[in-house]
């Protein structure tokens, strides 16, 4: 799983933040216990002469060995006289000061891998990108083919038959989604269900952890050129994540203004996330030769050659609905 630089330093921020909580809770029950018990503060203390009593012994020579022993055994009688307080008199839990994590004592790294603690957190910030989705919560289950007609169109085709695989095609990529998964073209006209399924689809994709960004072709032009231009720490973030991700969703390609930069940045993006074999899925209501011309034909060509096109046809959904034709 590749998370972006903005979602893994949001997830350490997290950690670190509970991390500190833990201690300062820790610290807070501690000044508690001292207070009801001052027994214990002085055990406390006593325990740290006898661990330095311990590092003297190692220097003195032929005593060490007895010096060592006895040191052991004071700790050991005061450890135990420790516990017995503790449990006696606060309940279960309240002086525990196990870290946080107990793989990674919170820090997010066994050695240079990352923890299962600090993975989950990229998990969850990596969802809180797709917020913006869910306020339809949308899901291959609610996906419905009657909306797409079962009678021959003037082209000969029928779109429900064509709708049907285009449905099982985006459930096979999304439930049998991999880091090698391949790309998609969802090309067809607006109100066919191309932004329904995208959703599906990132939201599937993203449940089983990887990194999903979904994006308007309007707002992710518009943020490259932001990083393009004012090349802050923080545009350079927003826009890195296109590249970092694990599957990046365009939607609505076509419909940012065009322009020599955003023509030199697609084919930039699609380049080089080809390249690192990230999948992507691209959506647009612009044909092959509309592609063309919008863009140019290396673009057209690359879509062409390494993204396999899935066909949305039918009639307008949101007509349908809107005339009261599907309930
Ligand atoms: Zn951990």
């Amino acid at each position: 799983m590749a998370y972006s630089t903005e979602v893994v330093r949001r997830a350490r921020e997290r950690l670190a933040q509970a991390r500190a909580d833990r201690e300062r809770e820790n610290r807070e029950h501690l000044r508690i216990a001292y207070e009801q018990q001052p027994r214990l503060k002085e055990i406390d203390r006593q325990l740290r002469m006898t661990m330095a009593q311990a590092a003297r012994a190692a220097f003195a020579g032929n005593d060490a060995v007895r010096l060592m022993e006895e040191a052991k055994e004071q700790n050991l009688q005061l450890q135990r006289e420790r516990e017995w307080i503790i449990e006696e008199q606060f309940e279960a839990g309240f002086l525990d000061e196990t870290p946080i994590c107990p793989v990674c004592s919170g820090t997010g790294y066994v050695g240079s891998s990352m923890c299962d603690c600090l993975t989950e957190l990229c998990r969850q910030e990596q969802k809180k990108e797709l917020t913006f989705l869910s306020a339809g919560r949308e899901s291959f289950d609610q996906f419905r083919l009657d909306y797409y007609s079962d009678k021959p169109a003037p082209a000969g085709y029928i779109p429900r038959v064509i709708m049907e695989k285009t449905y099982q095609t985006c459930r096979r990529y999304a439930f049998g989604f991999h880091e090698k998964a391949g790309n998609l073209l969802f090309s067809g006209n607006t109100g066919l269900g191309k932004t329904f399924l995208s959703a599906c689809i990132a939201r599937t994709v993203a449940d089983q952890g990887y990194s999903v960004v979904y994006e308007s072709a309007g707002k992710l032009f518009s943020a490259l050129e932001k990083a393009r231009f004012e090349a802050n720490e923080e545009n350079r973030r927003a826009a890195a994540k296109y590249n970092e991700c694990d599957l990046l969703i365009v939607d609505d390609l076509g419909t940012e203004l065009p322009g020599q930069f955003v023509t030199a940045a697609l084919y930039s993006l699609v380049n080089d996330r080809l390249l690192e074999s990230r999948p992507t899925i691209i959506s647009t209501n612009l044909s092959e030769d509309e592609l063309i011309r919008r863009y140019n034909p290396q673009i057209a060509s690359r879509l062409r050659g390494s993204y396999k096109r899935v066909a949305f046809v039918g009639d307008d959904i949101r007509l349908l609905k809107s005339r009261g034709g599907i309930r």
